[in-house]
Formats: structure tokens, C-alpha cells, sequence
């Protein structure tokens, strides 16, 4: 069957290429898949252009493109074993993960369901009795989505669901490593009772299947997840065209951690700031930046969490995190480590892969802590985007918040501390887009997710996520229409 959805009907690539898809876990293959380029994603632009000049969608009252959203989670936590079983195969992550990510992603199809129909507008005050005024949201039109490996589904829900709240058609462009789940979603969506040329898929590698959306004059909107020199790419592509933009890019997110913070709290959410899904995560903690009265203790006992954790395919039921996506970004986490190395880090666990013949045939690399490193340094300052952490030591509080910004990028970070005020204090003065205070990771649909400085700009979930997929239009009406005789021509004399 073909892999593409375009127009309502299953088609596949346009010059007959495919691409097998591998388990990172153990190289196995998954699937083969169709494998497009431009004229795939331009027939798809053309199929969501249409749907959205003359198909039902834009039209269909708000409250019903919500029920069609409630009725996609609800198929979601029905098919939830076959979605999650797809999720780990294509990025080796554990079965239990995956779970979790459906149990999220039918949240967030709930959260913009009920959200569809209650951001209808206002009326505003005229100040003229004759007069009204109303602020109306629409739809903004065709809509570009592309999106990464990392969390493959997730990341696509936080685009799909408001784009299809707001009444917009779009094309979804997941990563080439990680298609299954957006295959399933396609059949999901139709079943759920989203209508023809509204939901379309394209797959293919970013610069032939993706750069369309940033570039066509039919697309209006461009909502990307990725890395950072990418979404460049994509912002300049789609200036050429005035489109809207929302960039979701990577972080270098410091974890914060004060002498007074409760130890063990603070050590165990340090590891999973860093080492959950193998730090393949845009707001991993990667800086740990520790108060250096307890720098020595902290840091032994990290490692000494961090050397324990166990790694596995994504049915291993002892496994605890998995490996990285592919060959090619592990040597690039070796090149990091490499290049720490050089610039003077200080290896205190980890910085290569596993002995464990078991694990030989997978993209496995151990977890890994570099200590002594300072903030100009390409470790404090470049995304591993794996399980790599870095260490950097702090006197007071106005030193911790200078080096947690001395970042070009502004995502997320934490704060551990025992002193609420200063907890406070310290989230007011961090400038990334998500503060956690004794916790790390947790995020909510109603809470607007995005990065400050070059993480990005636009917010995903939350009221505003639902706002970056619609104009805002005024609308206003004279109610006793008169000359206004204003110019002199029409006014006999
Ligand atoms: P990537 O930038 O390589 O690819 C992301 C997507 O863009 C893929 O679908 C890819 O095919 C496509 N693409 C690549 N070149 C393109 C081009 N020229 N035109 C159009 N599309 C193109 O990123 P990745 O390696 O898949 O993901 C890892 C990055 O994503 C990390 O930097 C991570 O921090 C970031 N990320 C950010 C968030 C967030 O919420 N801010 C969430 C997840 C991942």
C-alpha cells in the first residue's frame, strides 16, 4: 500500500523511490516506505490548497471540528498498542516511552477539541452607537508542517491538532527516519472524520520533499521543528513569500542546583534532565550548573547514577534508556565529546560506546559527564542532542543566572533550591521559555511551549498555540450608512 496521502487517496512517490526504515535499536528493518521529493510535496500543496478554497473544512462550525479532534483521541487510545509499537521501532525508544507519548498526544488532540470552538472572537466597543465592531480568528490558510525524529507523533500533534482546530488544511513532512506513526495518523484523522485534501502526507528527505513548504506561494503558514541551522533555512526560504513562521528549535538548557536543594531530589531529576531517551531531547538538561560548595558530592553521585543506567532495544523490559537514532548522529556525539575533550573537559564517565556485545548492532553510546568545562567552550555552547552533560560551578545566585544565560539559546531549564523566594526569583531572571522549580520535563497542553532568543519564536500548545493558525481579521459595520461628505464632490452647493 502506498505511504503517501494526498487529496483523500494513498499514492506513491511520483519518480518510484522508497527508503527502508531500520530499528536504531538493532538495525533491523521496519518497513520500507515511499520516498518523495518536490513534485510529491507540490501535488500535496495543490490537494491542500483546494480543500481549503472550496472544500468543507474552513467552514465547518468550530464546535465540530472540535468533536472530530475529540473523536481522534479517542481512536488514539484505541489503536494506542499499534501506535506505540510503531513509535519504537522507528526511534529505538522504550515500548513504555512510546506509551506514554500516545497517553499525551490524545491529550493534546482533547486540549485544542474543546478549545476549537471558544476562541470565536469579540466584539469591541465602536464609540459609535451607529457602529459595530468584531474581532474575528480564521483560519490562516494551507499550512506547512515539518517535523523531527525525536518524537515523532508528539511533535506532529502539537501541529496537527490546532492547525485542523483552527479550520486550516495543511501538509505534514515528518522526518525521513521516522514516517510509520504519520502514516497511521493519516488513516486516524479520516476515520475521526476529517474530510478530504485536509490532512496530507508527504515523506522524503527535508531538502527535496520539505523545502516546498517553506517556498510555495500556495502554502501560508510554515511550522517546523527541528535543529537550528534548518530552521534557518526555513525562515529565510519563506521570507521570500511573507508566509507566517513558527520555529520550534534546539536548547542548551542549564539545570540549576543550589547547596540548599534536597540531594537526592536534585541528583535524581539531574540524570533524567540529561539521560532520558538518551538526551535526544530539545529540553534536555544538558548544563548542570551546581553551587561549588557541594559540586564534589553532586557530581560523584550523578555518575554514579548515570554508570547504572541500563541500556536496551525498546522491548527490553530491563532497559532503561535506548540508543541514538542513527549512525550518523552518533559519530556526531563522538565528535562533540572529541572536540570537549580538546578544548580541556574532563571525562568523568562514559565518551564511548558500550562493551555489551548485545547492544553491537545498535546506535548505542554510554552516558557521559564532562566536568571542567567553561563558557565559551563548544560543549557549553553547541546542542550533542545525546546523552552527554556538562558541568559548570557557581558562587551565588547572580552567577548561576549569568552562566544559565550565557546561552544563545533560550528553551528551558531548571532551578533546584529549598528557598522558594530565590526559586522565584531565579525563574523570573532565567530567559528561556519553559522555568521548571524542583522538577524537570513535565509540560502541559494548556501551557504554551517555545524558545526564547535562537531557540525559536512562536509557541506551540496553550491558547497561543492555537492562535499562531489563525488571523485575526476586524470587521466593521455602519449601521445607519449616510454620506459622509468628507470630500466636497459629492455635496451639492
Ligand atoms: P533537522 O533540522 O535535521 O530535521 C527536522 C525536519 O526538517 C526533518 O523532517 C527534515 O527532513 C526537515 N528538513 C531538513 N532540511 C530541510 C530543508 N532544507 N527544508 C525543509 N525541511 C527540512 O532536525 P532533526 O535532526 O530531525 O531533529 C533534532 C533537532 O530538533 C534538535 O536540534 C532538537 O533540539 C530539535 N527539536 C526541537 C524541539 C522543540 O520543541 N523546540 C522539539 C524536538 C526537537
Amino acid at each position: 500500500m502506498p505511504d503517501f496521502f494526498i487529496g483523500g487517496e494513498w499514492v506513491g512517490a511520483a519518480g518510484g523511490g522508497t527508503r527502508e526504515i531500520r530499528c536504531p535499536a538493532d538495525g533491523t528493518l521496519v518497513t520500507t516506505v515511499d520516498e518523495g521529493g518536490r513534485a510529491d510535496a507540490e501535488a500535496a500543496i495543490a490537494a491542500a490548497r483546494a480543500a481549503f478554497d472550496s472544500g468543507p473544512w474552513p467552514h465547518t462550525p468550530a464546535a465540530e471540528r472540535g468533536d472530530v479532534l475529540l473523536r481522534a483521541a479517542d481512536l488514539l487510545v484505541e489503536r494506542k498498542a499499534e501506535f506505540a509499537r510503531a513509535e519504537s521501532l522507528d526511534t529505538g525508544k522504550r515500548l513504555v516511552e512510546s506509551e506514554i507519548d500516545m497517553d499525551d498526544i490524545a491529550a493534546c488532540f482533547r486540549y485544542f477539541g474543546k478549545l476549537a470552538a471558544m476562541n470565536a472572537g469579540r466584539v469591541v466597543d465602536s464609540g459609535d452607537p451607529n457602529a459595530i465592531s468584531r474581532v474575528v480568528h480564521e483560519p490562516v490558510g494551507v499550512c506547512g508542517l515539518i517535523t523531527p525524529w525525536n518524537y515523532p507523533l508528539l511533535q506532529t500533534a502539537w501541529k496537527v491538532a490546532p492547525a485542523l482546530a483552527a479550520g486550516n488544511t495543511f501538509v505534514l513532512k515528518p522526518s525521513e527516519l521516522t514516517p510509520s506513526t504519520a502514516i497511521l495518523l493519516m488513516r486516524l484523522l479520516t476515520d475521526a472524520g476529517v474530510p478530504a485534501g485536509a490532512a496530507n502526507l508527504v515523506l522524503g528527505p527535508g531538502a527535496d520533499a520539505g523545502a516546498p513548504l517553506a517556498e510555495h506561494p500556495d502554502v501560508d503558514l510554515v511550522s517546523f521543528t527541528g535543529g537550528l541551522v534548518t530552521g534557518r533555512t526555513i525562515a529565510a526560504a519563506a521570507a521570500a513569500t511573507v508566509k507566517k513562521v513558527a520555529l520550534e528549535l534546539g536548547g542548551k538548557n542549564p539545570n540549576v542546583v543550589f547547596a540548599d536543594a534536597d540531594f537526592d531530589t536534585a541528583a535524581d531529576y539531574a540524570v533524567t534532565a540529561i539521560f532520558l531517551h538518551s538526551g535526544q531531547v530539545c529540553s534536555a538538561g544538558s548544563r548542570l550548573i551546581v553551587q561549588r560548595e557541594i559540586h564534589d558530592e553532586f557530581v560523584a553521585e550523578v555518575v554514579r547514577r548515570a554508570e547504572r543506567i541500563r541500556l536496551g532495544g525498546p522491548f527490553d523490559p530491563d532497559a532503561e534508556a535506548g540508543p541514538l537514532i542513527s549512525a550518523g548522529h552518533r559519530e556526531k556525539v563522538e565528535a562533540y565529546v572529541a572536540a570537549a575533550l580538546d578544548e580541556g573537559a574532563r571525562l568523568l564517565t562514559g565518551g564511548r560506546r558500550p562493551d555489551d556485545p548485545r547492544l553491537a548492532n545498535g546506535f548505542y553510546y554510554l552516558p557521559t559527564v564532562l566536568d571542567g568545562v567553561r563558557g565559551g567552550d563548544t560543549a557549553v555552547r553547541e546542542e550533542s542532542f545525546g546523552p552527554v552533560l556538562t558541568v559548570e560551578t557557581f558562587a551565588d545566585e547572580d552567577e548561576a543566572v549569568r552562566i544559565a544565560n550565557d546561552t544563545h539559546y533560550g528553551l528551558a531549564g531548571a532551578v533546584f533550591t529549598d528557598d522558594a523566594s530565590r526559586a522565584q526569583r531565579v525563574a523570573q531572571r532565567l530567559r528561556h521559555g519553559t522555568i521548571w522549580i524542583n522538577d524537570f520535563h513535565p509540560y502541559l497542553p494548556q501551557a504554551e511551549w517555545g524558545g526564547f532568543k535562537q531557540s525559536g519564536f512562536g509557541r506551540e500548545l496553550g491558547p497561543t498555540g492555537l492562535a499562531e493558525y489563525q488571523e485575526t481579521k476586524h470587521i466593521y459595520q455602519n449601521l445607519r450608512p449616510a454620506p459622509s461628505g468628507w470630500f466636497s464632490g459629492g455635496d451639492p452647493r
